[in-house]
């Protein structure tokens, strides 16, 4: 076969090839699904907050593709940082803050030599915490750019579910899982994702914190209920999230960050 048009799949990096991604000089940015493998309840795969993600950041990448920006979508990262007894579950993968910071830093350096500058983090874990070291990073190297969105948690959960405790592979989370990957919500599995809070009001109230003991808070390792999930929820709750990134990545891409 001969020279091809541009694709339009050379913005997904884990299926895009070499011959895709040469056909364009210049990648505007990168985004990078971050997760992490751990049990959601019992009814979500592992890798779910990687997965979601990955399916959020190709949908906007997809969106600016339409305005003429190129932006790659990294392959997902599947290594977050876990909560004292959900490590003892099986396959419950804990990955230091050391490890995740090696790992940022050595995609920095990659993406540098290709010459791109931005990326976004989309991160899919609540026990994922990136700010130390975007700052970390901002300092050492001033010319790139690192923005980090959590996306389960920048719009109102209000708006588009019923239940207002939702942490763990609840209604929102399943939501979007049976938006995206129906099969992969395997609900015969899910129970109702009851979970306990602190007994000291301290910490109940944030006036101080320290990481929730899993075992102690939920039997089924969830915490919300997924019972009430349906895939109309998730995809107008992702339709919402992937207009709002869309916007974010092209003014990232265009205009100054200050006035
Ligand atoms: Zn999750």
């Amino acid at each position: 076969m001969g020279a091809q048009a541009k694709s339009p799949e050379a913005f997904d990096l884990t299926q895009a090839s070499w011959g895709e991604v040469r056909q364009h000089d210049l990648y505007h940015m990168a985004i990078l699904p971050w997760g992490a493998t751990e049990p959601h309840n019992g009814h979500l795969p592992y890798c779910t907050d990687m997965i979601l993600s990955r399916a959020i950041a190709c949908e906007v990448a997809a969106a600016v593709q339409k305005e003429g920006l190129h932006v790659m979508v990294l392959p997902g990262i599947p290594l977050g940082s876990q909560n004292p007894g959900q490590t003892s579950l099986p396959f419950c993968l804990h990955t230091s803050q050391a490890t995740q910071y090696a790992i940022l830093q050595d995609i920095v350096s990659s993406l540098e030599r290709c010459g791109v500058q931005r990326l976004l983090i989309i991160n899919g874990h609540g026990g994922n915490s990136f700010k130390g070291m975007i700052r970390d990073l901002a300092v050492q190297k001033p010319d790139f750019m690192i923005v980090e969105s959590d996306w389960y948690a920048f719009i109102p959960r209000k708006d588009y579910f019923e239940e207002q405790v939702d942490d763990h592979a609840g209604e929102q989370e399943t939501s979007v899982m049976m938006h995206y990957h129906p099969q992969w919500a395997k609900m015969e599995y899910a129970t109702d994702g009851a979970a306990r809070t602190f007994a000291i009001e301290g910490l109940r109230t944030k006036a101080g914190w320290l990481p929730r003991d899993w075992s102690r808070i939920s039997a089924d390792t969830g915490v919300g209920n997924p019972l009430k999930a349906s895939a109309e929820k998730g995809a107008r709750y992702a339709r919402a999230v992937v207009d709002a990134l869309s916007r974010l990545v092209t003014d990232l891409c265009t205009k100054n960050i200050y006035p």
